[in-house]
């Protein structure tokens, strides 16, 4: 990676402020009910800490306050406590994220970890207001970002602190960059694309990109209908982006020319409503019937192409996986990717990562992402603002 990393800067007695993605879904009683976010940012806490910082001051958002100020529903304590048993190491938690009690506080600690207040109970953040983000930076001497989640984001913790101090990635961005990139730029051949989700208009710029990377591109889930109306195929009322058919048309035509296989749905699991589970298996969606997941031919077709891959990136589910009755698809294609022998396996962030993790087949791949949006923009090929801004690596 041409960033540095928390390997490649001096943090012996120096304060550490790392951005982490703490955005973990709360209950009813302010309990966490899934920690791999707290779990995923701990190798760059605990080397930082292991460096001999003197204060490893820790900052993040949580869901959408308002951004006027303190919500509970929105605060971070509840990560204090969990992180505090995680790390077997006392956490400070601070009920503000700039300011002279903070800054005083900070001072007057005697734990090495400090963990802020919600970033967005201040609007400045998401403006990445520079005062903030200065106000932010003066709390330390060096600045690792290892918020994956939110690197897309040009935010005043993720982009505008960087003005301020030396900027590095944490072990996560490393690591996310270093398999997705690979995963894209370098594969082991032949690569596969699985896309599925619920729109077209979401992935044009995603397949745009991968059309000269990929050597077969699979299309499943809500997307494919608008592929299949622009070969004249009945979709009944099957998602459809009517103002997207020309697109998926101009699409195919490209993959084509560039010789990759696109690999569209074949046979349908349908019904007569989006709501009834009541279905059945069809090679045809007729009138008045909508399809919900792809049918057994279909899985069948994919497994054939899947079975010769060496890397595989997958991006959106190819069925309403939420529900056991369209979730057949979705599962089959999860259940034979874990059982590959010596195939990368790369599952973006957001709905493919929850199906995965609904299936319990997590272990079984090489890596998900744990940022939907933004691994979906770094396999488009955009640039990231939250890692543009780290410092390059010295040649
Ligand atoms: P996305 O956020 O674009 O990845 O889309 C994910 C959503 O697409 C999930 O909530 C799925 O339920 C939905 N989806 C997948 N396949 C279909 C389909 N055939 N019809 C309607 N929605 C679908």
């Amino acid at each position: 990676m041409q960033k540095m990393t928390v390997r490649d800067i001096n943090i012996k007695a120096k304060k550490v402020i790392i951005r982490l993605d703490f955005n973990v879904p709360l209950d009813g009683t302010f309990h966490i009910t899934d920690d791999r976010r707290i779990t995923a940012a701990l190798p760059t806490i605990q080397y930082v800490l292991s460096q001999g910082a003197s204060k490893v001051i820790l900052m993040s958002h949580l869901g959408r306050p308002k951004g006027a100020g303190f919500e509970k529903d929105f605060s971070l304590e509840p990560v204090a406590h969990h992180l505090q048993d995680l790390l077997g190491e006392k956490v400070l938690f601070l009920n503000d994220c700039i300011g002279p009690s903070v800054k005083d506080a900070i001072a007057k600690s005697s734990e090495r970890v400090v963990l802020l207040e919600n970033l967005r109970f201040y609007k400045a953040e998401e403006k990445n207001d520079p005062a903030f983000a200065k106000e932010l930076a003066s709390l330390a001497d060096v600045y690792v970002n290892d918020a994956f989640g939110t690197a897309h984001r040009a935010h005043a913790s993720t982009a505008g602190i960087t003005a301020y101090l030396p900027s590095v990635a944490g072990f996560l961005i490393e690591k996310e960059l270093q398999y997705l990139g690979n995963a894209i730029n370098n594969p082991k051949r032949p690569l596969v694309i699985i896309l599925g989700g619920a729109k077209v208009s979401d992935k044009i710029e995603l397949i745009k990109n991968l059309i000269p990377k990929a050597n077969s591109i699979i299309i499943g889930g809500g997307m494919a209908y608008t592929f299949l109306k622009a070969q004249g195929i009945n979709v009944g009322n099957s998602k459809l982006e009517k103002d997207k058919i020309d697109m998926a048309r101009e699409l195919m035509e490209q993959a084509k020319k560039a010789g990759v296989q696109m690999a569209l749905t074949t046979d349908f699991v349908i019904t007569q409503s989006f709501s009834s589970d009541d279905c059945k298996i069809s090679d045809v969606i007729p009138d008045g019937w909508e399809a919900l997941d792809i049918g057994p031919k279909t899985i069948q077709y994919y497994k054939d192409i899947l079975s010769k891959a060496k890397t595989v990136v997958w991006n959106g589910p190819l069925g309403v996986f939420e529900r056991d009755a369209y979730a057949t698809g979705t599962r089959a294609i999860a259940d034979y990717l874990a059982s590959l022998k010596d195939v990368t396996v790369i599952v973006g962030g957001g709905d493919s990562a929850a199906a995965v993790a609904k299936f319990g087949l997590e272990d079984k791949m090489t890596h998900i992402s744990t940022g939907g949006g933004a691994s979906l923009e770094f396999l488009e090929g955009k640039t990231l603002p939250g890692i543009a801004a780290l410092n390059d690596k010295k040649t």
